[in-house]
């Protein structure tokens, strides 16, 4: 009987093995159509200064539009698009929609803010990005000073000559760079002296419990104060509740960003608040 059992463990791994295979096939060809139609949108989620509420820039994160399964959040299909390789693509329409939406706000009058783009590692090893950038800086308008370029602390991890050289060379252009999920990359802090950054993002995770765990206090307070002595601005990510918002402020923290002020969102939905430029009537009127 021991025989039979093999049999049908195989056959029952082999079944579920070919449903794996073949959703992954499904998404990833659903993926390819999406690329070629476009079918992604931004949300936008402002960046604020926590003394004056003021907007100060706003984060762009890219969804996938799909008939039948609504919304695709980027958890759900990023990971698809590095390994695959259309990251590239969808990263070069996230920048240029991105940089487009930031210069029309300012033709409209609004007070000119910083866009920022998340990147991938695969982005930026790429040969023709540099030129990518430069070209849609050029065709959208956008000056270099308001674009900003997020890259996870896990990647910067990851560095090479061919990385830093390209680092240095945006920050000469004149383009922001900041550390994105800052505290959760166990890495050596020893990058951050050679690396052209501006801005450190400090993870949601140390934010989360900051007004009842001491370590995620402790922990937050020191990268505040390591990124002031080493002249970087930092923002808190994932920002929820008053308690957390008076805690940040008490530890000197001057920027944030979180549903307490505002949920990404439309770029539509999103104007209003950036004419009022101020989040904070905008958290009491809730
Ligand atoms: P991220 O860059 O760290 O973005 C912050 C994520 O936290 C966003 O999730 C945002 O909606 C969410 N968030 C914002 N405020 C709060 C809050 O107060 N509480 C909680 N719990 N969450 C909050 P989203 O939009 O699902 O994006 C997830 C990740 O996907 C991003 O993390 C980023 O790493 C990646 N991503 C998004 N857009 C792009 C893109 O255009 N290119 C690349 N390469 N990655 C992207
Ligand atoms: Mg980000
Ligand atoms: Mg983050
Ligand atoms: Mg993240």
């Amino acid at each position: 009987h021991g025989k039979g059992l093999g049999k049908n463990t195989y056959q029952y791994f082999t079944a579920q093995m070919n449903i794996a295979v073949k959703r992954r096939m499904t998404l990833e060809s659903a993926l390819r159509r999406a690329v070629m139609q476009k079918d992604f949108l931004l949300h936008y989620q402002p960046q604020i200064n926590l003394e004056t509420g003021e907007v100060i820039a706003v984060e762009a994160l890219v969804r996938w539009k799909t008939e039948d399964s609504g919304t695709v959040m980027p958890g759900d299909f990023i990971p698809l698009a590095e390994e695959t390789g259309l990251i590239n693509e969808i990263g070069e329409w996230v920048l240029r929609e991105g940089c487009r939406q930031a210069k029309e706000w300012q033709v409209a009058g609004l007070t000119p803010r910083r866009m920022a783009i998340n990147l991938s590692a695969r982005q930026f090893a790429d040969k023709a990005f540099l030129d990518m950038v430069t070209r849609v800086l050029a065709e959208t308008g956008l000056a270099p000073e308001y674009l900003e370029l997020e890259i996870t602390e896990s990647q910067v991890m990851r560095q090479t000559d061919g990385m830093i050289m390209l680092l240095n060379r945006l920050s000469e252009m004149g383009i922001h760079l900041a550390i994105d999920d800052f505290g959760t990359g166990y890495s050596s802090l020893s990058y951050l002296k050679r690396l052209p950054i501006q801005k450190l993002k400090i993870d949601q995770s140390f934010i989360r419990d900051i007004t009842v765990d001491p370590n995620d206090t402790a922990i937050v307070v020191a990268i505040i104060n390591m990124a002031k002595s080493l002249d970087l601005d930092t923002i808190a990510e994932g920002v929820e509740t008053a308690g957390q918002l008076a805690l940040l402020r008490s530890k000197g923290c001057r920027v944030g960003q979180g549903f307490y002020f505002s949920a990404p969102m439309s770029a539509e939905a999103l104007y209003p608040l950036l004419k009022q430029n101020n989040l904070y009537l905008q958290s009491r009127a809730r």
